[in-house]
Formats: structure tokens, C-alpha cells, sequence
């Protein structure tokens, strides 16, 4: 399974750059670029700082839903990459994150 990086600490699921979600989606059905796609998981903090309060035992491992096609790692709509790095620092909605890892065929 893909190990998951993700600099968006104002998601919700954020976890010290960790997902505490077991699965994500990603977005950029169209995308030729990482810029192009998004995590469509991504959910605004309430606050900066009580992001995945509640979550123990948060593992990088995670199951990615990929709609990104063009991306040479895209596997029958999954994620085939060792691991990902999601970017979105200061993000306050989906579009504003991307998948750093995803490389056009
Ligand atoms: S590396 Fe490619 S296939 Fe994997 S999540 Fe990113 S864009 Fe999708």
C-alpha cells in the first residue's frame, strides 16, 4: 500500500503531516500536471489547531483512489506509487492541495 505524506495541516485529517483516514481520493481526471490535481478528501480544520484530535495510532499507509489518469503511477484508478506526497500548506479548500508525486506519462 502507498505510504502517505501530506503538508496540509489545515485538513481535518491532518496528522503531524500524516492522513488519518485509511483511504483518500484523488482528483485531476484531466491533469497533465500536479498543479491539475487535488485531494478531493481534504476537509477544512474548524480550527488550525484541533486537526485529527481523537485519531490514535495514525499509520502513512493508505488506500488512493486516483482519478488521474495521465499519471504514469495511475493503476486501473488507484495509486500504484510506493508513496505519495500530498502538498497544501495553508490550504483552505481542495484546490488548494495537489499531488507532488504525480508524473505525466
Ligand atoms: S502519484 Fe499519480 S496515481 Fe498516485 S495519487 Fe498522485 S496523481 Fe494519483
Amino acid at each position: 500500500m502507498t505510504e502517505l505524506k501530506c503538508s496540509a495541516t489545515t485538513c481535518s485529517n491532518n496528522c503531524s503531516h500524516l492522513c488519518a483516514l485509511t483511504a483518500i481520493h484523488v482528483d485531476g481526471s484531466t491533469a497533465c500536471k500536479p498543479c491539475e490535481t487535488c485531494c478531493g478528501s481534504f476537509t477544512p480544520a474548524m480550527t488550525s489547531t484541533t486537526n485529527a484530535v481523537g485519531h490514535t495510532d495514525v499509520r502513512p499507509e493508505t488506500r488512493i483512489k486516483c482519478h488521474a489518469r495521465e499519471c504514469v503511477y495511475n493503476k486501473d484508478m488507484m495509486c500504484a506509487a510506493d508513496s505519495v506526497q500530498i502538498s497544501g500548506a495553508g490550504a483552505d479548500r481542495s484546490g488548494d492541495t495537489e499531488c507532488a508525486t504525480f508524473r505525466s506519462r
